[in-house]
């Protein structure tokens, strides 16, 4: 029999298997614990931190890759864990263009974030890669969370077309050698488009409608390339 650990979130107690993390634990008395870049189907890594809570040590811990032990105590909205995540979204705001992220925008709202508290801060800034007739890459809107990573690798397809580059604020999601997206092993799956909770991975045809373009002309488009492709 599997091993089991009981712990108090919120002040409900709860006893889980040995091994689970503070974010399903919650998940099982109710709480929603905030995210952006875990997805419950990709390998957690608690990259963005928003979900950080108080588990009475020190430092606040990343509730989707800290696993729950016996007795702990968890709290997922003091003052202090709700003003490291609205510091966490103003840092974002600063650097990343947020418009076409609803999710992180409700968060922004929830937790009451000054999207121009850290104006003066430098934009994270790209060109923007429309180099295939599936999807735009826009790198703008890119939060660095990872999950295209993840699904394009190890977690479903293996097709390990993306990758990080650069370090520290320099760091951004890149092809190998920064190829183009048709010169790389993608297979258009479409799973990193899917999982990407901002704006930054878009189906070209959603792109063509939103600028205006009428379906006719985007079918078209997209069938002439696949002509000419074929020769
Ligand atoms: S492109 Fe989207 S899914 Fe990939 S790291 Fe950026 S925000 Fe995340």
């Amino acid at each position: 029999m599997s091993k089991t650990v009981t712990v108090t979130i919120d002040g409900q107690e709860v006893t889980i298997p040995e091994g689970t993390t503070i974010y399903d634990a919650a998940k099982e008395v109710g709480i929603d614990i905030p995210v952006i870049c875990y997805h419950p189907h990709l390998t957690a890594n608690g990259l963005c931190r928003v979900c950080s809570v108080d588990s009475g040590g020190r430092l606040q811990s990343a509730a989707c890759v800290t696993n729950c032990w016996d007795g702990m105590e968890v709290k997922t909205d003091t003052e202090e864990v709700k003003r490291g995540r609205r510091t966490i979204l103003e840092m974002l705001a600063s650097t990343v263009n947020l418009e076409e992220s609803p999710e992180i925008l409700d968060l922004v709202d929830m937790y009451d974030a000054d999207t121009e508290r850290f104006d003066e801060g430098i934009r994270r800034e790209s060109p923007v890669y429309d180099d295939n007739p599936f999807y735009i890459r826009d790198y703008n809107q890119c939060v660095n969370c990872w999950r295209c990573v993840q699904v394009c690798a190890d977690d479903a397809q293996f097709a390990f077309a993306l990758n990080f580059e650069g370090r520290g604020f320099d760091t951004k999601i890149a092809t190998f050698q920064g190829d183009g997206m048709m010169d790389t092993t993608c297979v258009f799956c479409g799973q990193c488009v899917g999982v990407c909770p901002t704006g930054a991975l878009k189906p070209k045809r959603q792109a063509l409608l939103e600028e205006g373009i009428d379906p006719d002309s985007i079918f078209e488009q997209t069938r002439r390339k696949r002509n000419k492709k074929k020769g």
